[in-house]
């Protein structure tokens, strides 16, 4: 089962976990790349298989480090 999850539509804001993207002003939530570079995620893609849980960003942005 394929599960795209869009942090831009929740009204998460509220949920205190998204915050709001400095680049593109839309909902994310803020994670670190593979690389360690932050990255505010938009949606994501999560599958359910046989053994755990793949999960890939969709929609991301990089933000720079401050
Ligand atoms: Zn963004």
């Amino acid at each position: 089962m394929v599960v795209l999850e869009d942090f831009t539509r929740i009204s998460a804001i509220q949920t205190g976990y998204v915050e709001r993207c400095p680049r593109c002003g839309r909902a994310g939530i803020e994670q670190h790349a593979a690389d360690g570079e932050p990255v505010v995620v938009h949606s994501e893609i999560s599958e359910v298989l046989g053994d755990g849980m793949r999960v890939e960003p969709q929609d991301c942005c990089a933000v720079p480090r401050t």
